[in-house]
């Protein structure tokens, strides 16, 4: 199958998705996950107009960076501190902001640039030790505290589910996550712009619609 068919079959899962979770007026934003991948594959990924591309390594983003033309990208893997001013300029969205000194860096080099950085919130929603991310309960008051930080601007939520063999034993994590995006657009916090829940991956991208995402970050479906 080449990149054409798959990207197909990934937007007829988006459209069931969607119309399990009874959202079919809804959209869903496919971020194509392109770490370890060729600029070939890359850009005949854009060139099927899927333009919003996501890395989770700064070296590898940088590099990609020069020799890509048309994409927006997304930072979607852990961000050292020190790393924050090599991408500031060049990435749409960070979606792994999980700490206070790392909001900090954020909106220290995007003032410089005066730039406002779109940036999702990353929840380790099953408490995994291995993952990176806030706990569930913390997200709310984390949130408000980056009032403090007037470059940054909170766009939403972003999380990696557990990985499993059935993807429908993550659904309730999924359903704790929407709860969790409802709750924050409720508070209508003034740096705010609720607009974003990053979950789904080639696994689970399908159970994660039917339960509300509207992005999703989507790799080995795409290139193998
Ligand atoms: C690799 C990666 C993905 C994509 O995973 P696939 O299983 O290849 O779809 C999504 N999000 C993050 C943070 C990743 O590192």
């Amino acid at each position: 199958m080449d990149i054409t068919t798959r990207l197909n079959d990934i937007n007829n899962r988006i459209a069931n998705g969607l119309k399990a979770g009874q959202r079919e007026n809804e959209e869903v934003l496919l971020v194509a996950v392109t770490k370890n991948q060729d600029v070939t594959s890359i850009q005949k990924v854009i060139d099927n107009g899927i333009i919003h591309i996501g890395e989770n390594r700064v070296q590898e983003l940088i590099k990609k960076y020069d020799e890509i033309k048309g994409a927006k990208w997304h930072f979607i893997g852990y961000l050292q501190r020190n790393k924050v001013k090599y991408i500031i300029d060049k990435v749409y969205m960070i979606h792994s902001l999980d700490r206070l000194p790392l909001a900090k860096e954020i909106n220290k080099q995007a003032a410089k640039l005066n730039r406002i950085m779109p940036v999702l919130v990353q929840i380790n929603i099953a408490k995994e030790a291995t993952k990176s991310g806030l706990a569930y309960e913390e997200a709310v008051e984390f949130i408000e505290g980056l009032k403090d930080y007037p470059y940054l601007r909170v766009m939403g939520l972003m999380t990696i589910a557990p990985l499993v063999d059935n993807p429908e034993k993550v659904r309730p994590y999924f359903k704790q996550m929407k709860a969790l995006f409802d709750q924050l657009k409720g508070k209508n916090f003034p740096h705010t712009d609720i607009k974003y829940l990053s979950m789904g991956m080639t696994n689970d991208y399908e159970v994660a619609i039917s339960e509300g995402s509207n992005l999703v970050r989507v790799g080995r479906a795409i290139f193998t």
